[in-house]
């Protein structure tokens, strides 16, 4: 069985060379566990952050040690009659091909094999991540004006299209032409601004008159800034994710503190890993409404197998992703 460890913690921004590749044999199932099979891992951003060796919500990662993440699979070998072989099961066991699962450790899919992907992102985390930020903590109310950052991504595509859901007005910020377009097109944004080129501040001024109710931020540094000064009074910043920062040794910082209090904004800070219970009901309703076709998603699939997942994760980090970027771990 193949797994990708972490060689060493990475200065600055990760590359290949961060992670090792390596062959172990394949684990045999004790009493009560079963062996899973992987199909796809899911690799997704806070991964990197776990590689430094700073204080966290999690235990950072030790060099030699496993790469954490989502992943989706089958169950080949068991000892669990609630884990049947021929089940397919979410599970976190991280990347590599094979591992043990328990079942506490895993929960049966009700997908079929040719849609258990969704389980890693619409249908799973990130979906859960959207609608809990956007729904729970963002509040949105007919008519108000919505900002999305990292707008195609996982979470951020599915955020905007509950905010449409609920009848606000919806802005994306992309990276390039061909994210905007798909955003605004095939998923239903307002209008996007790309990051790389547009003036966010001046476009942004332009496409909010009524200012800036709820940003649902996923990426923070200089793209925040711009938005800060468009913030309404009493307006909700769901902050969700501070990408642009997790390959920074040192934190790009907050210079709009003054808007913030001016503007009596509120700072809603959330880690989706706290709400547990919450999960179903939100994976509950999406996939009801991507069966209506009123969420849309996209993937982004690595083939090709487990020696890609460090590209693959730098790729992602760097914004080359164009999706949910999930690695084929095993074809089906
Ligand atoms: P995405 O699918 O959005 O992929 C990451 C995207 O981030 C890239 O495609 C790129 O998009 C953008 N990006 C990367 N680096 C930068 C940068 N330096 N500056 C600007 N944009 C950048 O990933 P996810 O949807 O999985 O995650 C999105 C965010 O949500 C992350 O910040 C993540 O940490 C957060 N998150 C938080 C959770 C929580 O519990 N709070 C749970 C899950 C995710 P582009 O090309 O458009 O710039």
């Amino acid at each position: 069985s193949l797994r990708v460890a972490m060689a060493d913690h990475p200065q600055g921004m990760v590359n290949e060379g961060d992670f090792l590749v390596e062959r172990t044999p394949r684990p045999a199932p004790g009493p009560g566990q079963a062996l899973v099979r992987v199909r796809y891992l899911s690799l997704d951003p806070y991964m990197r952050p776990m590689m430094n060796p700073v204080r966290s919500y999690v235990e950072p990662l030790k060099p030699g040690q496993t790469m954490p993440g989502a992943t989706v699979g089958e169950v080949v070998e068991s000892n669990e009659a609630a884990l049947p072989v021929g089940a397919h099961v979410a599970c976190m066991l991280g990347w590599q091909e094979y591992g043990l699962v328990t079942k506490d450790s895993a929960r049966i899919v009700e997908l079929s094999a040719g849609d258990i992907s969704l389980a890693l992102h619409v249908l799973g985390m990130t979906g859960a991540t959207a609608h809990y930020g956007l729904l729970r903590l963002g509040e949105p109310k007919p008519g108000e004006t919505v900002v999305v950052t990292a707008a195609s991504g996982a979470v951020g595509s599915v955020a905007g299209q509950l905010a449409k859901i609920k009848g606000c007005r919806v802005i994306g910020i992309a990276g390039g032409p061909e994210k905007c377009r798909y955003v605004t097109e095939e998923l239903g944004f307002d209008a996007c601004l790309d990051h790389r080129t547009d003036d966010i501040e001046r476009q942004l001024a332009e496409l909010t008159p009524d200012w800036v109710d709820i940003l649902f931020e996923n990426v923070g540094g200089p793209t925040f800034d711009a938005i800060l000064p468009r913030m309404n009074d009493h307006g909700r910043i769901v902050l969700c994710g501070n990408i642009s920062d997790y390959n920074r040794d040192e934190p790009y910082g907050v210079k709009g503190l003054s808007h913030l209090l001016l503007h009596r904004v509120d700072v809603r800070s959330f880690v989706i890993a706290d709400h547990r219970d919450y999960w179903p009901e939100a994976i509950g309703e999406l996939a009801a409404w991507v069966k209506e076709g009123r969420v849309r998603f996209r993937e982004d699939i690595a083939k090709g197998g487990l020696e890609g997942a460090p590209a693959a994760f730098v790729n992602m980090l760097t914004g080359r992703n164009f999706g949910k970027q999930l690695i084929e771990v095993a074809p089906p």
